[in-house]
């Protein structure tokens, strides 16, 4: 199982960037319903449970707002700030 966690803070929403949803295999993003501070719609993944780990969405993120743990146990997102804020 994975673990996969987004940064909100780094993130140019799906709206405007939306790679993630692009690549991701499996289909799994959609826009969150929280605004980030720059007034943009991270993602959140509809069934974390699907997730199979393969990394594609943080490979792509051109933002670096993604990160995939293979073996942990799954968050689907993470609210926390990522400017010195520990996940
Ligand atoms: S790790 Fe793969 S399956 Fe999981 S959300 Fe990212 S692209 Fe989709
Ligand atoms: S690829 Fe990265 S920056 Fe673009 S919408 Fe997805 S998480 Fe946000």
């Amino acid at each position: 199982m994975a673990k996969l966690t987004i940064l909100p803070q780094s993130c140019k929403g799906v709206d405007d960037c939306g790679i993630c949803k692009f690549v991701c295999p499996q289909q799994l993003f959609q826009a969150c319903r929280e605004m980030n501070a720059s007034g943009y719609y991270p993602p959140e993944l509809t069934d974390p449970d699907e997730c199979t780990g393969c990394r594609t969405c943080m490979l792509c993120c051109p933002d670096f707002a993604i990160i995939v743990e293979k073996g942990e146990k799954r968050t689907d997102y993470n609210s926390e700030d990522s400017h010195g804020s520990e996940p």
